[in-house]
C-alpha cells in the first residue's frame, strides 16, 4: 500500500467508496465523477501504477474483473455496450492503475468529442510506425 494514494485507501477500506465487487486481489467500484452513471473503476488491491507495472499474476484477476463489469452494466443498466479503456501516464490522475468500464448506449454522444483521428500522410509514414513498432514488440 502506497500511504498517499487515494485508491490503495479505497482497496484497503480507509476511504469510503461504492464498491459493487470485489476479491482476493481487485476492487471495483463506482467512479465518483461518471462520464455516465455506472462508470466503474477497476483496481488492483496492491499499488502498481500503471499497466506495464502490473505483474503477469495479476494479470487474468484485473481483465477477468474487467470482463465481468463490462456484463454487468449490461445487465444492470440496460446500456447496450461499454467503453473499456486505461490511462497510462498521460491523462492518468491518479497513479494507481485503473479501469474504466463505462456504459454505453447508441446515441449517447460519446463519440463526438471522443478521439478525433487522423490519416497517415502516406504509405511510407504509415510503414515508419509499422516497422518501429515491429521493432519494439520484438525486444519486449
Ligand atoms: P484517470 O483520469 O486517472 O484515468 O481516472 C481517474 C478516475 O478516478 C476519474 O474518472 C475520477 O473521477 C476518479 N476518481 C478520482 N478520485 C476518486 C475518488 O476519491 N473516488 C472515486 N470513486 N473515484 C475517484
Ligand atoms: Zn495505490
Amino acid at each position: 500500500m502506497k500511504s498517499d494514494c487515494i485508491f490503495c485507501k479505497i482497496a484497503n477500506g480507509d476511504i469510503k467508496a461504492d464498491v459493487v465487487e470485489e476479491d482476493e486481489d481487485t476492487v471495483t467500484f463506482l467512479d465518483a465523477s461518471p462520464v455516465f452513471p455506472g462508470h466503474l473503476l477497476i483496481v488492483p488491491r496492491r499499488h502498481f501504477e500503471t499497466l506495464a507495472d502490473l505483474p503477469d499474476n495479476l494479470l487474468a484477476p484485473v481483465f477477468l474483473q474487467a470482463r465481468r463489469a463490462t456484463q454487468a452494466v449490461v445487465a444492470a443498466l440496460g446500456a447496450e455496450g461499454s467503453f473499456m479503456a486505461v490511462n497510462n501516464k498521460i491523462s492518468q490522475t491518479v497513479p494507481h492503475l485503473h479501469v474504466h468500464v463505462i456504459p454505453r448506449r447508441k446515441g449517447d454522444g460519446l463519440k463526438g468529442f471522443f478521439w478525433p483521428r487522423r490519416s497517415y500522410t502516406d504509405d511510407a509514414h504509415r510503414q515508419d510506425f509499422v516497422s518501429r513498432l515491429k521493432e519494439a514488440f520484438e525486444k519486449l
